[in-house]
């Protein structure tokens, strides 16, 4: 018969996080609502960078903008009724000095949407990705199951010369991953990998993973990519890389 461990053992510890991570994850909690845009033009012109986040409706971009942010109701904002078509942006950052915003662009390919009000979001958003000054990312999201539709082809069309040359990062999340299993999972990342090798090239920084918001899985990388796409305020480099002991 196994020994039974004695009960005063201390738990094993777990495993450490590591700063980089705790800062970037920390980074994404403090994400709030800002404001809210039927049309580009009255979205806020601004100096910081801003970060999109786009899909399909349903490919679980809301429950990864909620779960990356650690709120629950962040971006359902988008879903309430007469804000389903809009563009909202959350700010990310220390109140006082926002380092960056996201903008959770509208879900494409809603079935119910009428023709003219689908062609004419879809020119808002090829406007957005192809114009929008200060895009320094996109996020785009992707059922894992299903892989790149001719949507979300299309996007890619529109981002497509902003991310050859530099000027726009993309990172694709395959999401739901959790209803995959291994060998489904690989097999989603190469098949959506072959498709993003058309936009690759030597300027271009494109990521992608397998995602789960419910299982939480890529979650900390997402934060650590958004984050590393921000450049950091002076004073949080200086604090950053001051060798220890110095003032
Ligand atoms: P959106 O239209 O792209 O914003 O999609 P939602 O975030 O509303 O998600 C659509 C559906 O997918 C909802 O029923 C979610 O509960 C579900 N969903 C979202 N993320 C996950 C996930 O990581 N795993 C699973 N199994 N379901 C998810």
């Amino acid at each position: 018969m196994p020994a039974m461990s004695p009960p005063h053992l201390p738990k094993p510890a777990a495993a450490a996080v590591p700063p980089a991570v705790k800062e970037a994850r920390a980074w994404a909690h403090s994400a709030r609502f800002l404001t809210t845009a039927s049309k580009l033009d009255q979205l806020p012109g601004h100096d910081l960078p801003e970060l999109a986040f786009v899909g399909r409706s349903n490919a679980g971009k809301s429950t990864a903008i909620n779960t990356l942010a650690q709120q629950r109701q962040l971006a359902f904002a988008s879903k309430t009724p007469g804000r389903t078509q809009h563009i909202n942006l959350f700010e990310v950052g220390p109140k006082e000095a926002p380092s960056a915003l996201w903008a959770d662009l509208p879900g494409y390919g809603y079935a119910a949407v009428e023709r003219s009000a689908k062609l004419r979001w879809q020119q808002v958003m090829a406007d957005y990705l192809a114009h929008r000054r200060n895009l320094t990312g996109v996020v785009q999201m992707v059922d894992a199951r299903h892989g790149f539709t001719p949507l979300d082809r299309q996007l890619l069309e529109f981002i497509g010369p902003r991310v050859i040359t530099g000027e726009v990062k993309l990172l694709v999340l395959l999401t739901k991953a959790d209803k995959l299993n291994r060998k489904e999972g690989a097999e989603s990342l190469r098949a959506a990998q072959a498709v993003l090798g058309e936009l690759a090239g030597e300027q271009a920084d494109i990521g992608i993973t397998l995602f789960s918001a419910l299982k939480r899985q890529g979650l900390d990388d997402v934060a650590e990519t958004l984050h590393s796409w921000v450049p950091r305020s002076p004073e949080s480099l200086a604090v950053a890389e001051a060798p220890s002991g110095a003032a």
